[in-house]
Formats: C-alpha cells, sequence, structure tokens
C-alpha cells in the first residue's frame, strides 16, 4: 500500500464488487489498477483469473513491467492486454461456437479496402474507404447489415448496408475477421451461448479497465457479460479525456454504470501527482466550459511552477526551430537532463515532419509515435500475408498477397481464372488449388505451378507449427527468406538502393523479433501468450496481426517523443511543447455538413467539446513546463493563410498567473479578444440558439 493516498488505497482494497474510480489526470488511476492487480494475487485469486485491459499494447506492456516490478514473475500469468486482444483470446478458444475456424485470420486495414472494392464494385479506394469507415462505425455500434439498412437514413446509407452485407459473406468465406469483429463476435458468443459465457464469468475474477472513458458501445456489453452479475469489475476512467468519440466511444458508458451496477462503488481521486499548480490551473480553464458529467476537484502539491509560455512563430519551420531552442535552454540550464524528457505533443501526423527536421539538424535523438507503424510497411506486410498463409489457408487476400510476393511466373490471367472457379465452387483459392477440376480452366503449365505453390506453402505449415525456440526460428525464416527470394525481390522492385536497403532491415529487425518471440524472450501483449515460454513459430504468426508496434522496451530509449495528442494518452514527461495551437487546427476546423463555420449547432458544440478534451489531454501531459506555440503563417493546402490563435490558448491565460508570453500587449490583446468572443457566445446562448 505504499504509494497509495487514502482513496487510491479504498479503490485497492474494494475487492468483491464493482469499482468505479473516476478523476482528472493524473491522479494516479493507472497506478490504482497495477497496484490493484497485486493487491488480488495477495488477496488469493490466481494470476491468470484477473485481467487488465488498456487502451494500446504499448500501454499493456508497461503495465505487464510494472507489475512485474510489484509481485515478481507471477505478473507474467495475468492476462494484461487491449479489448481487441482479449477478443482474440475468446475466440480462439470458442470461436467455433460460432463456427470460426481456431485458425481465422485478422484483415488489416488494406485487405478491408481491398474487400470492400471487390464487394462494392469499385475501383476507388476512396469510396471503399468511406464504406469502411461506415461499416466500422455501425459494427461498433452493435448494428449488423439488415439492421444498419432498417435504420438507414438515406439511399447512400442502404446501399453502404447492402455492401456490408456482401462484405460479411466474404469475410466468413475466407475464415477472416476484421478489427471490429473481435470485440462484435465475442460479444455475440457470449451473448448467445449460455455455455462460454458461464466458462468466462468462472474464469474471469475481476477485471480491470484502464480509459474506461474511451470505451464504445460493444467493449461495454463485452465487460458486462464477461463480469456477469456479481460484477467484480474496476474501471478508471475521466470523462473529460474523452477523445475518441469520432471512433464511436461513448460517454453513455459512464452514465449507464451506476444504473447497471447499482451497488456499484465510486471513488474519486483529487490529488494530481503529475504538473504544477500552473500546468494544472491552465488544464481546468480550457476543460471548464464542458458540461460535467461529475462534479471533479483536482489539487497538486509539487508547487505553482513556471507559468505556461505561449510562444508565436512566423510559420511551421520557425515553430519547430523555436521547439528545439527551447528544449535547448531547458538542458543547458540543468533543469532536464535526458532527451526522454521531451515532447512535442500536436494534432495530426503530418506535423511531425518538420519538426524532425529541426531535431535532425540539432543532432538530437527522436522517434515518432503514433506515426506510421512497423506493421504497415509495405515488406513487413509481404511477410505476414505469408504468416497469414501458414495460420489460415483460406485467408484469399493473404494467398495473393504471398503467391505475387516476390513474383513466382503465376500471372494475373492465372489468377483471375482461379478466384472465378473458387467462386463457383465455393471454395477458398487455396482449396481450389488442389481440386481435381481445377484442369478444366487452366493449362497443364499453369496447374503445374500453383500445385508447386501450395506444396511449398502446406510444407511451410508443417515445419512452423515444429519450429520452437529463438534459434531454430531464426534458422527457419532465413531458410524461407532464401527460398522465396525475398533479398533479391526487395532490390529488382525499388529503385533507390539505399531504400531497398533499409527495407531489408526492416525485415532482418521482423525476423530477429519473431525469433525472440518464439524463444520466449519477448513479453507478448497481444494476449494469446505469455511470455517466457518458448512457442512455435506458427504460434507466433498466429499473434502477429493483432500488434502494431514492435513492443521494444520504447520507454527506455533515451529520445525526445514526437506524438499526435491521441496517442500521448496516459503518458506524461516534464517538458512538453504543445504544437499548433491554431484556430482551425486544434481546435479543428468546426464547419459540418449541415452547418457554416462559427454557425452554432448541436454537432459542431459537440466537436468542440471533444476538440476541449484533446486540448485537456495535452496539457496535462507536462509535468515541470509547457509551452504552447501557434503560427502566424499557416499551410493549408496549396496556399498560406494567416493564422489565428486557437481560442483555448486565451482560456488557459485567463487567470494571469497561469499564462506568459512576451511582449506582455499580446496576451492583454487575446484576452480582450475572448471576452469579446464570450460575450457573444452568451448572447447566443441567451437568445437559445
Ligand atoms: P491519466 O489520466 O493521464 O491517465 P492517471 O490518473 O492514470 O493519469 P497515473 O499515470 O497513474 O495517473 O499517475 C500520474 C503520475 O503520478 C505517475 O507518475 C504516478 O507514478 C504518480 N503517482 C500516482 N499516484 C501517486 C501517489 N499516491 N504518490 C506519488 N506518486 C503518485
Ligand atoms: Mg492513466
Amino acid at each position: 500500500m505504499s504509494g497509495l493516498n487514502l482513496a487510491q488505497q479504498e479503490a485497492v482494497n474494494y475487492l468483491h464488487g464493482p469499482c468505479l474510480v473516476l478523476a482528472g489526470a493524473g491522479s494516479g488511476k493507472t497506478r490504482v489498477i497495477t497496484h490493484k492487480i497485486a493487491r488480488l494475487i495477495q488477496a488469493g485469486l490466481a494470476a491468470k483469473r484477473i485481467a487488465a485491459i488498456t487502451f494500446t499494447n504499448k500501454a499493456a506492456s508497461e503495465m505487464r513491467e510494472r507489475a512485474k516490478g510489484l509481485i515478481g514473475r507471477e505478473a507474467k500469468d495475468v492476462v494484461i492486454c487491449t479489448f481487441h486482444a482479449l477478443g482474440v483470446r475468446l475466440l480462439r478458444q470458442d470461436g467455433a461456437s460460432l463456427g470460426l475456424k481456431p485458425q481465422f485470420s485478422i484483415l488489416d486495414s488494406d485487405d478491408v479496402v481491398s474487400i470492400l472494392k471487390d464487394a462494392g464494385g469499385t475501383t476507388d479506394a476512396a469510396t471503399a474507404r468511406q464504406w469502411q469507415w461506415a461499416i466500422s462505425l455501425w459494427k461498433n455500434m452493435g448494428l449488423n447489415a439488415a439492421q444498419a439498412e432498417a435504420q438507414a437514413k438515406d439511399d447512400n446509407e442502404r446501399v453502404t448496408a447492402r455492401i456490408m452485407a456482401r462484405y460479411e459473406e466474404r469475410l466468413a468465406a475466407f475464415h477472416s475477421v476484421d478489427f471490429d469483429d473481435l470485440i462484435g463476435l465475442p460479444l455475440k458468443l457470449l451473448r448467445d451461448h449460455e455455455d462460454v459465457r458461464a466458462k468466462w464469468q468462472q474464469a474471469m475474477g475481476h477485471v480491470l479497465v484502464d480509459e474506461y472513458q474511451d470505451t464504445n458501445a460493444t467493449q461495454y456489453e463485452l465487460l458486462k457479460l464477461m463480469v456477469g452479475e456479481r460484477g467484480r469489475f474496476t474501471a478508471v476512467g475521466d470523462d473529460d479525456q474523452s477523445i475518441y468519440g469520432w471512433r464511436g466511444a461513448t460517454l453513455d458508458n459512464l452514465r449507464k454504470l451506476p444504473v447497471d451496477y447499482p451497488q456499484l462503488k465510486v471513488i474519486k481521486l483529487e490529488q494530481n501527482y503529475r504538473s504544477t499548480s500552473a500546468i494544472l490551473r491552465a488544464a481546468n480553464n480550457v476543460i471548464q466550459p464542458n458540461p460535467k458529467l461529475f462534479p471533479k476537484t483536482l489539487f497538486s502539491e509539487l508547487g505553482e511552477g513556471e507559468p505556461v509560455r505561449v510562444v508565436d512563430c512566423d510559420n511551421e519551420e520557425h515553430e519547430a526551430e523555436r521547439a528545439v531552442a527551447r528544449f535547448q535552454s531547458i538542458r543547458a540550464a540543468g533543469a532536464g537532463k535526458d532527451w526522454k524528457d521531451f515532447a512535442v505533443l500536436y494534432r495530426a501526423n503530418h506535423q511531425a515532419r518538420v519538426f524532425e527536421q529541426a531535431l535532425r539538424k540539432a543532432q538530437i535523438p527522436y522517434k515518432v509515435s503514433g506515426g506510421q507503424s512497423f506493421f504497415d510497411r509495405a515488406e513487413i506486410r509481404d511477410l505476414c500475408a505469408w504468416l497469414r498463409l501458414w495460420v489460415n489457408n483460406d485467408d484469399d487476400p493473404a494467398f495473393l498477397r504471398a503467391v505475387t510476393t516476390p513474383k513466382r511466373g503465376i500471372g494475373h490471367q492465372t489468377l483471375a481464372s482461379l478466384g472465378t472457379f473458387a467462386s463457383q465452387y465455393k471454395l477458398s483459392l487455396f482449396e481450389s488449388l488442389f481440386s481435381s477440376s481445377l484442369g478444366s480452366v487452366l493449362n497443364a503449365r499453369a496447374v503445374g505451378s500453383l500445385h508447386e505453390f501450395g506444396r511449398y506453402v502446406n510444407d511451410l505449415e508443417y515445419r512452423a507449427r515444429h519450429t520452437e525456440g529463438a534459434e531454430a526460428a531464426r534458422a527457419f525464416i532465413t531458410d524461407w527468406l532464401k527460398d522465396i527470394g525475398y533479398e533479391k525481390h526487395l532490390y529488382d522492385s525499388e529503385d533507390s538502393e539505399k531504400l531497398a536497403a533499409s527495407r531489408w532491415t526492416n525485415v532482418l529487425e521482423f525476423c530477429d523479433w519473431m525469433a525472440k518471440r518464439c524463444g520466449g524472450e519477448i513479453d507478448d501483449a497481444s494476449g494469446a501468450n505469455i511470455a517466457s515460454e518458448k512457442k512455435t513459430l506458427l504460434e507466433v504468426a498466429q499473434t502477429i496481426s493483432l500488434l502494431s508496434t514492435i513492443s521494444e522496451r520504447e520507454q527506455d530509449q533515451n529520445v525526445v517523443t514526437l506524438s499526435t495528442l491521441h496517442a500521448s494518452k496516459g503518458l506524461e514527461w516534464p517538458h512538453v511543447v504543445l504544437a499548433g495551437c491554431n484556430e482551425g487546427l486544434l481546435p479543428f476546423k468546426l464547419d459540418d455538413d449541415n452547418g457554416k463555420a462559427g454557425q452554432a449547432n448541436e454537432g459542431i458544440l459537440q466537436k468542440l467539446q471533444e476538440e476541449r478534451r484533446l486540448m485537456y489531454v495535452g496539457i496535462t501531459r507536462a509535468q515541470r513546463s509547457l509551452a504552447v506555440s501557434w503560427v502566424k503563417r499557416r499551410k493549408k493546402g496549396r496556399e498560406v493563410v494567416a493564422g489565428v490563435p486557437s481560442r483555448f490558448i486565451a482560456e488557459m491565460a485567463l487567470d494571469k498567473a497561469t499564462v506568459k508570453e512576451d511582449p506582455r500587449e499580446k496576451l492583454r490583446a487575446l484576452r480582450a479578444e475572448f471576452a469579446a468572443r464570450k460575450a457573444q457566445a452568451d448572447g447566443a446562448a441567451a437568445a437559445g440558439v
């Protein structure tokens, strides 16, 4: 119990019923979860009957590290993973009840788009992505295709719902699921199959959920079914940090909890252990206009600290230079020793580039998080297609990628005929390979090369099933890549030798990482297997599609972090620069399809509230110093437009001690502008707009 205040201790000691910890940023919610895992074990609950659910894989591996620190080796048996990884666990064990093969594939976003193109009869990726978006939202609301069609508001939605129906058929045929299914199908499984539900309710002694405010409707239902009526769970969250509304997260989950569990114990934490008072006040000023779900107060005992700095910059390059200069001067003054003490946060991925350039120029090491993930790189996806095919022969998208990468003399004509044949006989592409009637549509040479490919895949699969441990895996992978000529393929298909070399380095890194997982040397945040046991290559391959980052000990790297605000959730740094605090960027442009910019309507108000929460998340990442910067000239497409400082800057500056800027006049002008805007808004509210 050391290192916990009284309210935290209360939450940690409340073991036998539903518990909600509702508190502001930096108040030790995540710490409550890690300590509660230890407490539950101490109270006699078997480690494997505890599940802690985090928002990202990275958060899961961090939590596992912390838990290890508290309880030692037993931590490895605790299930610490994301909702999606937990879903995989349920489906691999019991998906058969839904007609799913245990070796189903998990499709990535690109596979989904190509299936949707096909299902909707278009070649336009942008259109397919819109369908993907709509279907994903429906799935997250728990709607199937028929239900989506029934509630469609216009023709466009009706068409999309019909495409969804065809898309679902294809997924079933490929024995594949998409990301949303990893929540939706386990939910269906537990809802419709009493025996499976009873088994999981028995298995889960206590479920802990971090970042509860960003769960969506299906995740809520899943949690509910998993914990059953006893409701042994601990949810921790902060309604002011709900920033995934655009992905279907809903604050209703917080509202529903006390209704669905009348015996719910609600605990509030009020002390912030992360930030100085100045930073905390700035955050409170920004979030204050939002409607409150629960009243909350936060205080810090870390002292007043430096006022928040407002930095105005000529343009984005200048903004990056000033951020770098700021970090250097803080370091020179001895206030921050390590580069890992510094972070630049921004709204959108593309903003990282100028900061990367400035940091390179100054020779400061950095990493970009929340950017393109390792597993999105073409070369890694090539290899993953092969792995997926071993795991699930019926995964048609993986089949098509593997059979053509590298090229092996099986042309598009042959594959098109194979495809027609397969759909005619309702077979997967792989199954069709060995059909005796294939000769009726393809010549003997084509059939011969297809057979050869099929036998090769079968052989690899057999060997992968029997390859265990790091050394064996390394040897196997090296052989396989040599066999298919992957290195040569990279150099042949890439114009620049340098680029090919860097892609090959990624491949080697990936192989090394696979091998280490087979040896149990790396923690497995995917939830399917736990570290320090040897695994077969096939077992490791089964979990691959779920991962988005290589879970190296990123946190140990001594480098500056560049991150999107969304990816910064739950994290903290001593010194933070919050960049791009411009109207139109943060808050993002607030006009929607129905209204013009600035015109008040329900949609815009809700968007503004979410933007406010995003800003609140950003501010509260800072421990000791915070600078917010904005640019006077901003690139917008090809144009350069005049930049306007974010309204949030003026709001932070409401009380003078919080924010500092030179020269003083500018701040006065900002305050005046804000006061005028507020008067206008109040007037509008009074007039009932
Ligand atoms: P967020 O809302 O951003 O997710 P949180 O509420 O989860 O924040 P934590 O990350 O758990 O907060 O804690 C914030 C910081 O305060 C961490 O550095 C943590 O180690 C520290 N901390 C939490 N509780 C205590 C405590 N009782 N005593 C000292 N330090 C604490
Ligand atoms: Mg947290």
